[in-house]
């Protein structure tokens, strides 16, 4: 059993579509195991996309996901953070499948709807750093 971070950014909350992209992860077989709705404060996008700190983009990348609200959830199940990323798709909608969400539902890379941890290390240290109640 794994768990990983997701987040629906503030171009899907916009759009209403944070019922239908997680009807797709618990059809799937994954369990919400938390979840909010939160305004991410600046400091937190900072942190979270650390790994990123260095590129040009870190700036327009931090104001997107602070632009408005976010949904954040943990969700759980056997190989949870490579079937989420999957269901995800290529980082660059133009990239992502037909039937992904990203390939569904995105035209570009940062407004690309969805965020998910990428490693069991990140997991952990996103879970955390999303949900410091937890466990
Ligand atoms: P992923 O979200 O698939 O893990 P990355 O961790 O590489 O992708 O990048 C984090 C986010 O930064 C991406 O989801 C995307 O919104 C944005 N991004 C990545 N690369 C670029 C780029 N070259 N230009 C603009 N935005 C980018
Ligand atoms: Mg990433």
């Amino acid at each position: 059993m794994q768990e990983t971070l997701v987040l629906i950014k503030p171009d899907a909350v916009k759009r209403q579509l944070s019922g239908e992209i997680l009807s797709r992860y618990e059809r799937k077989g994954l369990v919400i195991k938390a979840l909010k709705l939160l305004q991410v404060p600046r400091e937190l996008a900072e942190e979270h996309y650390a790994e990123h700190k260095e590129k040009p983009f870190f700036g327009e990348l931090v104001d997107f996901i602070t632009s408005g609200p976010v949904l954040a959830f943990v969700l759980a199940g056997d190989n949870a953070i490579v079937s989420v990323r999957a269901l995800n798709g290529a980082t660059n909608p133009v990239d992502a499948a037909p039937g992904s969400i990203r390939g569904d539902y995105a035209l570009t890379m940062d407004a690309n709807v969805v965020h998910a941890s990428d490693s069991p290390e990140a997991a952990a240290r996103e879970i955390h750093l999303w949900f410091p109640e937890y466990k």
